[in-house]
Protein backbone atom coordinates (compact mmCIF):
# COMPACT_ATOMS: atom_id res chain seq x y z
CA UNK A 1 0.00 0.00 0.00
CA UNK A 2 1.12 3.83 -0.56
CA UNK A 3 3.11 5.36 2.28
CA UNK A 4 1.10 7.90 4.07
CA UNK A 5 3.64 10.49 4.02
CA UNK A 6 6.75 10.45 2.44
CA UNK A 7 9.80 12.82 2.97
CA UNK A 8 12.68 12.42 0.16
CA UNK A 9 15.61 14.05 0.41
CA UNK A 10 13.76 17.56 2.35
CA UNK A 11 16.82 20.29 2.63
CA UNK A 12 15.45 23.40 4.75
CA UNK A 13 17.27 26.72 5.05
CA UNK A 14 16.81 30.26 6.90
CA UNK A 15 18.17 33.11 5.78
CA UNK A 16 20.09 34.78 8.89
CA UNK A 17 21.93 37.38 9.39
CA UNK A 18 25.16 35.53 9.02
CA UNK A 19 24.27 33.93 5.84
CA UNK A 20 22.62 30.56 4.82
CA UNK A 21 22.31 27.57 7.36
CA UNK A 22 20.96 24.80 6.46
CA UNK A 23 18.89 23.25 9.35
CA UNK A 24 17.69 20.18 7.42
CA UNK A 25 19.93 18.37 5.01
CA UNK A 26 18.54 15.84 2.54
CA UNK A 27 16.48 14.15 5.25
CA UNK A 28 14.35 11.15 4.33
CA UNK A 29 11.74 8.90 5.75
CA UNK A 30 8.35 7.32 5.75
CA UNK A 31 5.50 7.25 7.82
CA UNK A 32 2.90 4.44 6.57
CA UNK A 33 -0.75 4.22 7.65
CA UNK A 34 -1.29 3.64 11.50
CA UNK A 35 2.48 3.67 12.04
CA UNK A 36 3.63 5.76 15.17
CA UNK A 37 7.39 7.54 13.93
CA UNK A 38 9.22 9.01 16.32
CA UNK A 39 12.03 11.64 15.11
CA UNK A 40 15.09 11.93 18.14
CA UNK A 41 17.76 14.42 18.24
CA UNK A 42 19.28 17.11 20.22
CA UNK A 43 18.23 20.43 20.36
CA UNK A 44 18.77 22.56 17.95
CA UNK A 45 19.08 19.45 14.81
CA UNK A 46 16.38 20.28 13.11
CA UNK A 47 13.56 18.12 14.31
CA UNK A 48 10.91 21.33 14.35
CA UNK A 49 12.22 22.72 11.25
CA UNK A 50 11.12 19.04 9.41
CA UNK A 51 7.94 18.83 10.98
CA UNK A 52 6.86 22.65 10.03
CA UNK A 53 8.15 21.73 6.43
CA UNK A 54 5.53 18.81 6.51
CA UNK A 55 2.66 21.15 7.02
CA UNK A 56 3.92 24.42 5.18
CA UNK A 57 4.65 26.46 8.92
CA UNK A 58 7.84 27.56 8.28
CA UNK A 59 9.20 30.51 9.48
CA UNK A 60 9.22 33.50 6.76
CA UNK A 61 12.86 33.31 7.30
CA UNK A 62 12.77 29.56 5.91
CA UNK A 63 12.56 27.71 2.84
CA UNK A 64 12.56 24.21 1.45
CA UNK A 65 15.32 24.31 -1.25
CA UNK A 66 14.86 20.99 -2.41
CA UNK A 67 13.00 17.49 -1.79
CA UNK A 68 10.01 16.45 -1.60
CA UNK A 69 6.98 15.78 0.66
CA UNK A 70 4.24 13.47 -0.22
CA UNK A 71 0.80 12.45 1.50
CA UNK A 72 -0.67 9.74 0.04
CA UNK A 73 1.49 10.58 -2.77
CA UNK A 74 0.40 14.09 -3.74
CA UNK A 75 3.37 16.44 -3.59
CA UNK A 76 2.50 18.70 -1.09
CA UNK A 77 5.88 20.80 -0.39
CA UNK A 78 4.96 23.76 -2.76
CA UNK A 79 1.13 24.09 -1.60
CA UNK A 80 -0.43 27.16 -0.63
CA UNK A 81 -1.82 28.22 2.03
CA UNK A 82 -4.97 28.62 0.81
CA UNK A 83 -4.40 24.11 -0.51
CA UNK A 84 -2.61 23.65 3.02
CA UNK A 85 -6.29 25.14 4.71
CA UNK A 86 -8.57 23.13 2.57
CA UNK A 87 -6.90 19.55 2.03
CA UNK A 88 -4.64 18.89 4.91
CA UNK A 89 -4.45 20.86 8.12
CA UNK A 90 -6.60 19.55 11.37
CA UNK A 91 -8.58 17.18 9.31
CA UNK A 92 -5.73 15.39 7.39
CA UNK A 93 -3.09 16.40 9.57
CA UNK A 94 -2.72 17.72 13.37
CA UNK A 95 0.07 19.99 14.25
CA UNK A 96 0.82 20.10 18.28
CA UNK A 97 3.40 22.74 17.89
CA UNK A 98 6.27 22.77 20.16
CA UNK A 99 4.99 26.36 21.71
CA UNK A 100 1.78 24.41 21.98
CA UNK A 101 0.00 27.48 24.63
CA UNK A 102 1.00 29.66 21.82
CA UNK A 103 -1.10 28.29 19.10
CA UNK A 104 -4.77 29.01 20.94
CA UNK A 105 -6.35 32.33 20.32
CA UNK A 106 -6.64 34.07 23.54
CA UNK A 107 -9.78 35.72 22.31
CA UNK A 108 -12.06 32.90 21.62
CA UNK A 109 -13.04 30.10 24.20
CA UNK A 110 -11.83 26.61 23.30
CA UNK A 111 -15.45 25.30 22.13
CA UNK A 112 -15.26 28.78 19.84
CA UNK A 113 -11.79 27.75 17.98
CA UNK A 114 -12.69 23.95 17.65
CA UNK A 115 -16.33 24.89 16.17
CA UNK A 116 -14.83 27.48 13.54
CA UNK A 117 -12.12 25.11 12.44
CA UNK A 118 -15.11 22.07 12.70
CA UNK A 119 -17.20 24.51 10.72
CA UNK A 120 -14.26 24.73 8.02
CA UNK A 121 -13.17 21.28 7.86
CA UNK A 122 -16.33 18.84 8.18
CA UNK A 123 -19.97 19.02 7.84
CA UNK A 124 -20.88 18.56 11.65
CA UNK A 125 -23.46 21.08 13.45
CA UNK A 126 -22.45 23.44 16.03
CA UNK A 127 -23.76 21.11 18.50
CA UNK A 128 -21.89 17.62 17.38
CA UNK A 129 -18.87 19.36 17.14
CA UNK A 130 -18.90 21.10 20.85
CA UNK A 131 -19.66 16.99 22.09
CA UNK A 132 -16.61 15.60 20.38
CA UNK A 133 -14.63 19.04 22.12
CA UNK A 134 -15.89 17.13 24.83
CA UNK A 135 -15.27 13.68 24.42
CA UNK A 136 -11.62 14.74 24.20
CA UNK A 137 -11.62 17.41 26.62
CA UNK A 138 -11.95 14.21 29.30
CA UNK A 139 -9.40 11.84 27.13
CA UNK A 140 -6.90 14.36 27.90
CA UNK A 141 -7.72 14.94 31.39
CA UNK A 142 -10.03 18.16 31.51
CA UNK A 143 -13.19 18.71 32.66
CA UNK A 144 -15.67 18.78 30.23
CA UNK A 145 -17.35 22.21 31.15
CA UNK A 146 -14.32 24.05 30.93
CA UNK A 147 -14.53 23.74 26.67
CA UNK A 148 -16.09 27.22 27.08
CA UNK A 149 -13.39 28.76 28.69
CA UNK A 150 -11.24 31.20 27.70
CA UNK A 151 -7.25 30.24 27.15
CA UNK A 152 -6.13 32.58 29.75
CA UNK A 153 -8.15 30.54 32.11
CA UNK A 154 -5.78 27.23 32.17
CA UNK A 155 -2.57 26.66 33.29
CA UNK A 156 0.26 26.04 30.68
CA UNK A 157 -0.36 22.70 31.15
CA UNK A 158 -3.80 22.56 30.61
CA UNK A 159 -3.49 25.11 28.04
CA UNK A 160 -0.97 22.42 26.19
CA UNK A 161 -3.79 19.39 27.11
CA UNK A 162 -6.63 21.98 25.28
CA UNK A 163 -4.48 22.41 22.03
CA UNK A 164 -3.75 18.50 22.02
CA UNK A 165 -7.55 17.82 22.33
CA UNK A 166 -8.22 20.31 19.51
CA UNK A 167 -5.90 18.47 17.19
CA UNK A 168 -7.11 15.16 17.96
CA UNK A 169 -11.18 15.94 17.88
CA UNK A 170 -11.44 15.79 14.15
CA UNK A 171 -9.83 12.49 14.13
CA UNK A 172 -6.90 13.26 11.72
CA UNK A 173 -4.58 10.47 9.46
CA UNK A 174 -1.49 12.03 10.59
CA UNK A 175 -0.70 13.52 14.30
CA UNK A 176 2.52 15.53 14.57
CA UNK A 177 3.44 16.11 18.19
CA UNK A 178 6.61 18.15 18.70
CA UNK A 179 7.58 17.64 22.63
CA UNK A 180 3.73 17.15 23.53
CA UNK A 181 4.34 16.08 27.28
CA UNK A 182 7.10 18.25 28.04
CA UNK A 183 4.95 20.20 30.05
CA UNK A 184 2.86 17.37 31.15
CA UNK A 185 3.60 15.17 34.47
CA UNK A 186 4.33 11.50 33.75
CA UNK A 187 0.83 10.70 34.79
CA UNK A 188 -0.84 12.74 31.80
CA UNK A 189 2.06 11.54 29.36
CA UNK A 190 0.62 7.83 29.97
CA UNK A 191 -2.46 8.80 29.85
CA UNK A 192 -2.34 10.33 26.40
CA UNK A 193 0.15 8.01 25.12
CA UNK A 194 -2.82 5.17 26.40
CA UNK A 195 -5.53 7.27 24.42
CA UNK A 196 -3.43 7.53 21.35
CA UNK A 197 -2.61 4.06 21.23
CA UNK A 198 -6.83 3.46 21.44
CA UNK A 199 -6.93 6.12 18.73
CA UNK A 200 -4.74 4.26 16.33
CA UNK A 201 -6.82 0.92 17.16
CA UNK A 202 -9.67 3.00 16.08
CA UNK A 203 -8.72 4.86 13.38
CA UNK A 204 -5.42 4.12 12.47
CA UNK A 205 -4.39 7.09 13.10
CA UNK A 206 -0.47 7.36 12.53
CA UNK A 207 1.74 9.48 14.71
CA UNK A 208 4.76 11.82 14.07
CA UNK A 209 6.36 12.07 17.68
CA UNK A 210 9.24 14.59 18.29
CA UNK A 211 11.14 14.45 21.28
CA UNK A 212 14.68 14.99 22.34
CA UNK A 213 14.16 12.20 24.61
CA UNK A 214 14.94 8.64 22.84
CA UNK A 215 13.29 6.61 26.03
CA UNK A 216 9.39 7.95 25.10
CA UNK A 217 9.98 6.84 21.28
CA UNK A 218 11.45 2.87 22.35
CA UNK A 219 8.32 2.84 23.79
CA UNK A 220 5.86 4.12 22.30
CA UNK A 221 6.55 4.02 18.32
CA UNK A 222 7.31 1.49 15.84
CA UNK A 223 10.00 3.31 13.83
CA UNK A 224 12.47 5.40 14.76
CA UNK A 225 14.57 8.57 12.67
CA UNK A 226 17.35 10.08 14.50
CA UNK A 227 19.07 12.99 13.52
CA UNK A 228 22.19 15.10 14.49
CA UNK A 229 22.82 18.48 13.31
CA UNK A 230 20.62 18.45 10.57
CA UNK A 231 21.20 15.34 9.10
CA UNK A 232 19.45 11.95 9.22
CA UNK A 233 21.65 9.70 10.72
CA UNK A 234 19.51 6.55 11.30
CA UNK A 235 16.33 5.27 10.22
CA UNK A 236 14.70 1.44 11.24
CA UNK A 237 12.20 -0.05 13.39
CA UNK A 238 12.47 0.71 16.87
CA UNK A 239 13.27 -3.29 16.94
CA UNK A 240 16.47 -2.92 14.76
CA UNK A 241 17.97 0.41 15.76
CA UNK A 242 17.25 -0.42 19.69
CA UNK A 243 18.79 -3.76 19.09
CA UNK A 244 21.65 -3.04 16.39
CA UNK A 245 22.34 0.39 16.38
CA UNK A 246 24.76 1.20 13.36
CA UNK A 247 25.44 5.18 13.56
CA UNK A 248 27.98 6.15 16.22
CA UNK A 249 25.57 9.34 17.22
CA UNK A 250 22.57 6.35 17.63
CA UNK A 251 24.19 3.93 20.16
CA UNK A 252 25.73 6.75 21.67
CA UNK A 253 22.43 8.73 22.39
CA UNK A 254 20.35 5.83 23.33
CA UNK A 255 22.61 5.30 26.01
CA UNK A 256 22.20 8.76 27.31
CA UNK A 257 18.85 8.30 28.32
CA UNK A 258 17.21 5.82 30.90
CA UNK A 259 15.91 2.47 29.85
CA UNK A 260 13.13 0.78 31.54
CA UNK A 261 14.39 -2.56 30.27
CA UNK A 262 18.34 -1.87 31.65
CA UNK A 263 16.98 -0.14 35.05
CA UNK A 264 20.54 -0.01 36.30
CA UNK A 265 22.49 0.87 32.80
CA UNK A 266 24.70 4.07 33.82
CA UNK A 267 23.93 7.26 31.81
CA UNK A 268 27.02 8.05 29.06
CA UNK A 269 27.56 11.83 27.87
CA UNK A 270 27.86 12.41 24.60
CA UNK A 271 31.02 15.12 24.83
CA UNK A 272 31.33 18.11 22.41
CA UNK A 273 29.17 20.19 20.01
CA UNK A 274 28.18 19.54 17.37
CA UNK A 275 29.07 21.68 14.47
CA UNK A 276 27.95 24.94 13.91
CA UNK A 277 25.43 25.31 10.73
CA UNK A 278 26.30 26.49 7.93
CA UNK A 279 24.96 27.06 4.42
CA UNK A 280 26.50 23.37 3.49
CA UNK A 281 27.69 20.50 4.95
CA UNK A 282 30.19 18.27 3.20
CA UNK A 283 30.94 16.00 6.31
CA UNK A 284 29.63 13.83 8.70
CA UNK A 285 28.18 16.04 11.40
CA UNK A 286 29.27 13.83 14.13
CA UNK A 287 32.97 13.14 13.15
CA UNK A 288 34.34 16.14 15.89
CA UNK A 289 32.40 14.06 18.64
CA UNK A 290 32.51 10.73 17.25
CA UNK A 291 35.69 8.34 18.65
CA UNK A 292 35.60 5.96 15.45
CA UNK A 293 35.95 9.25 12.89
CA UNK A 294 38.16 8.59 9.85
CA UNK A 295 39.80 11.20 7.13
CA UNK A 296 37.32 9.97 5.09
CA UNK A 297 34.32 11.33 7.58
CA UNK A 298 35.71 14.64 7.26
CA UNK A 299 36.00 14.60 3.65
CA UNK A 300 32.48 13.52 2.41
CA UNK A 301 28.93 13.19 4.08
CA UNK A 302 27.83 9.96 3.88
CA UNK A 303 24.67 8.59 2.47
CA UNK A 304 21.91 6.96 4.53
CA UNK A 305 22.56 3.41 3.33
CA UNK A 306 21.17 -0.01 4.01
CA UNK A 307 22.32 -1.47 7.71
CA UNK A 308 21.67 -5.34 6.62
CA UNK A 309 20.03 -6.82 3.70
CA UNK A 310 17.05 -8.32 5.15
CA UNK A 311 15.55 -5.37 6.23
CA UNK A 312 14.95 -2.72 3.76
CA UNK A 313 14.35 0.01 6.05
CA UNK A 314 16.76 -0.10 8.46
CA UNK A 315 19.39 2.64 7.03
CA UNK A 316 22.29 4.94 8.74
CA UNK A 317 24.48 7.16 7.56
CA UNK A 318 28.00 6.19 8.47
CA UNK A 319 31.05 5.28 6.85
CA UNK A 320 31.86 3.02 9.16
CA UNK A 321 28.42 1.41 10.29
CA UNK A 322 29.55 -2.27 9.76
CA UNK A 323 32.37 -1.97 12.68
CA UNK A 324 31.38 0.97 14.67
CA UNK A 325 28.82 -0.62 17.03
CA UNK A 326 31.57 -4.00 17.64
CA UNK A 327 34.35 -1.21 18.31
CA UNK A 328 31.97 0.44 20.82
CA UNK A 329 30.58 -2.85 22.41
CA UNK A 330 34.18 -4.25 22.78
CA UNK A 331 35.44 -1.06 24.48
CA UNK A 332 33.04 -0.51 26.72
CA UNK A 333 33.31 -1.77 30.41
CA UNK A 334 31.17 -4.77 31.48
CA UNK A 335 28.19 -4.00 33.48
CA UNK A 336 29.45 -6.93 36.41
P1 LIG B 1 14.74 21.75 19.85
O1 LIG B 1 14.90 20.36 20.40
O2 LIG B 1 15.51 22.75 20.65
O3 LIG B 1 13.33 22.13 19.63
P2 LIG B 1 14.97 21.24 16.98
O4 LIG B 1 15.62 19.94 16.70
O5 LIG B 1 13.51 21.33 16.88
O6 LIG B 1 15.48 21.77 18.41
P3 LIG B 1 14.97 23.34 14.98
O7 LIG B 1 14.07 24.27 15.72
O8 LIG B 1 14.43 22.63 13.81
O9 LIG B 1 15.64 22.30 15.98
O10 LIG B 1 16.24 24.19 14.53
C1 LIG B 1 17.26 23.66 13.68
C2 LIG B 1 18.30 24.72 13.45
O11 LIG B 1 17.72 25.82 12.74
C3 LIG B 1 18.89 25.32 14.72
O12 LIG B 1 20.25 25.60 14.50
C4 LIG B 1 18.10 26.60 14.90
O13 LIG B 1 18.87 27.57 15.59
C5 LIG B 1 17.86 27.03 13.46
N1 LIG B 1 16.61 27.78 13.30
C6 LIG B 1 15.36 27.41 13.62
N2 LIG B 1 14.46 28.33 13.29
C7 LIG B 1 15.16 29.36 12.73
C8 LIG B 1 14.80 30.63 12.17
N3 LIG B 1 13.54 31.04 12.09
N4 LIG B 1 15.82 31.39 11.71
C9 LIG B 1 17.09 31.00 11.74
N5 LIG B 1 17.49 29.81 12.24
C10 LIG B 1 16.55 29.01 12.73
MG1 LIG C 1 12.04 21.82 18.19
Amino acid sequence: TEPLLEVDDLTVQYETESGMITAVSDASFVINEGEFFGLAGESGCGKSTTAKSIIGGLDSNGQITSGKIRYRGTEIQDYTEKQLNEELRWKEIAWIPQSAMNSLDPLQTISEQAVEIGTVHTDLSKAELREKLKEMFSIVGLQESRINDYPHQFSGGMQQRAVIALALFLEPSLIIADEPTTALDVIMQDQIFKHLDEIKAKLDTSLLLITHDISVIFESCETVAIMHASQVAEYGTVNAVYDNPRHPYAFMFKAAFPDVREPDRELEVIEGYPPQLGEEIGFCSFVDRCPWATEECRESAPELEAVADDDPIHVASCFRKEEAYELYQSERPTTE
